[in-house]
């Protein structure tokens, strides 16, 4: 397909990114990965009004374009590495307009890379719905660039969004956001000299990232690390100036074009909800009621299409025994390929249930109220919150619980998470302790209550318990995470800036 135009859309998580992408290139898509890591690209086609095609990409969600994990390291490689030719000729800042002062830490970043800019402020039918008033027309005099209402899911403001687009790439660059220059005047300088970088934000991005960019020499690579010995530059530090200055702006731009209607009875229904799911008592007893749901989809609901698989293969095999004469193809074809496919295939009601149950938790945002209430305990001993409902499901099956580790998005809380979860005892392991508790362990009662066959397996559970809890902990000392110098961007850790009683204003 010709295409006139790349398109790229950035945005946080959630905002509604993946929406819009549906909306905007229906069915026209494919999914690839990026030239040389196993990050999901997502590419899509559509019409412009005008009658030209733009190619969408659609970038993974982040907070910022200081990556805290390898799909979020890709935005900025996408949007300033020259050199494999996917620079896009215009990005969509997708914000939400409920949650802009969050938003917009990233669409100040991607303004300073100085590529067009649209900016599509999604959900504007929650915001409404909240009482906040934005004066779009200043909101987009502020930053420079046009700012196209929307909803992605109610379908508006997407054919102003696309004729926006097609006009996009003719108007001026948005209006500079920091003074970047400041930040590490003299890096930046000898790095936009020496490597013929003219965005001064780029440069600095180079010295903060030149050890994971994969777009640069190991020799361009060293070269900074001596740049930045010389002009002792501290990538913390950088960033925490950046952000502060940032917030700043943002500050500013939200005092001058938003205004929140007051209401007597401020607190939403959904604020309302994350006080029960996040509560001491009852969030955790509603967690453990969901854990216990998803604990029994696994182990009983997958018995039926289990058992329909397993008949399934030994029809098979039985079939292929009375057609095939015996001999060696035919004990390859039943012994070998049918009853390996069926040991594999057996695993997918597993996989697929619990997938379907964590995309559900994702979805609804109940995920980052559990990673919030279990993060303190689980990282006490280097695991992760996102890590209860892989070790949890370690206990029916380990394959599809290790599989379900990808929504970790720490790199070394997964990699640990993946390590233990096998040492927790999975349901295959029942009839093996069976087997031989019944050999090897007398039938006897202990203290007229307990029989010690029944204490011999609670045993062997609470030992796989611990032996996961017990290596989780080494293991935080041992592995070392790639990148540890990066500025956490989450969600619970915003940093503010100038404290003004404007700040509380929090849009
Ligand atoms: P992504 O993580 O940025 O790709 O976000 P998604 O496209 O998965 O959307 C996250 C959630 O927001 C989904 O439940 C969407 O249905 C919802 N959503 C997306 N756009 C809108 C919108 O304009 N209004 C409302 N109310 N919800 C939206």
């Amino acid at each position: 397909m010709k295409t006139n135009i790349r398109v790229a859309l950035v945005g946080n998580p959630n905002t509604g990114k993946s929406t819009l992408f549906n909306i905007l290139t229906g069915l026209n898509q494919k999914i690839g990965n990026f030239p040389g890591v196993t990050v999901d690209k997502k590419t899509g086609f559509c019409t412009l009004p005008d009658g030209r095609m733009a190619e969408i990409i659609d970038l993974p969600g982040t907070y910022s374009i200081y990556p805290k994990s390898k799909d979020e390291s890709i935005v900025f490689s996408v949007l300033a590495d020259k050199s494999k030719g996917m620079v896009p000729d215009l990005v969509v800042v997708i914000l939400d307009a409920s949650n802009l002062k969050r938003n917009l830490l990233l669409y100040t970043q991607v303004a300073d890379l100085k590529i067009p800019v649209v900016v599509a402020l999604n959900m504007v039918d929650v915001s409404d719905k909240a009482g906040i008033k934005i004066n779009i027309d200043l909101f987009a005099q502020k930053l420079g660039v046009p700012v196209v209402p929307i909803s992605a899911r109610k379908n508006t403001g997407i054919d102003k969004l696309k004729s926006t687009i097609a006009f996009a790439n003719s108007v001026p660059l948005q209006q500079d956001t920091i003074d970047i220059e400041s930040i590490a005047p003299g890096i930046i300088a000898q790095i936009k000299g020496e490597m013929q970088v003219e965005n001064p934000y780029i440069a600095l991005q180079l010295a903060h990232q030149h050890e994971t960019l994969s777009y640069l020499s190991a020799a361009e690579s060293d070269r900074i690390e001596q740049l930045e010995q010389e002009h002792s530059f501290h990538s913390q530090k950088a960033q925490a100036t950046e952000t502060i200055a940032r917030y700043n702006f943002i500050n500013d731009l939200l005092y001058d074009t938003v205004k929140k209607a007051e209401t007597a009875h401020d607190e939403t229904i959904s604020n309302k909800i994350d006080k029960i799911l996040t509560h001491k008592v009852f969030g955790f007893v509603i967690f453990f009621a969901i854990l216990l749901f998803i604990f029994q989809a696994i182990f009983s609901w997958s018995e039926y299409p289990m058992s329909l698989i397993e008949n399934l293969f030994i029809w098979l095999q039985a079939g292929a025994a009375k057609i095939l004469p015996a001999g060696p193809l035919s004990s390859l074809i039943i012994d070998g390929v049918l009853a390996g496919l069926s040991g594999v295939l057996v695993f997918i009601p597993q996989i697929a249930i619990l997938f379907a149950l964590i995309s559900i938790l994702e979805d609804t945002g109940y995920m980052s109220r559990v990673t919030f209430m279990m993060d303190k305990v689980m990282r006490k001993v280097g695991l992760n919150g996102k890590s209860v409902v892989p070790l949890i499901g370690g206990f029916a099956c380990a394959v599809p619980s290790i599989m379900s580790t990808r929504t970790i998005e720490n790199w070394k809380d997964r990699m640990i998470t993946i390590m233990v979860t096998p040492l927790v005892a999975c349901s295959a392991r029942l009839p093996v302790y069976t087997l031989l508790i019944s050999l090897v362990v007398p039938n006897r009662n202990v203290w007229w209550l307990f029989n010690m066959k029944g204490l011999a397996l609670t045993a062997m559970y609470v030992l796989s318990i611990f032996s996961a809890v017990i290596v989780a902990f080494v293991m935080k000392f041992i592995l070392k995470s790639p990148r540890t110098r990066l500025f956490y961007y989450g969600t619970a850790r915003v940093p503010h800036a100038k404290v003004e009683k404007r700040d509380l204003y929090d849009v």
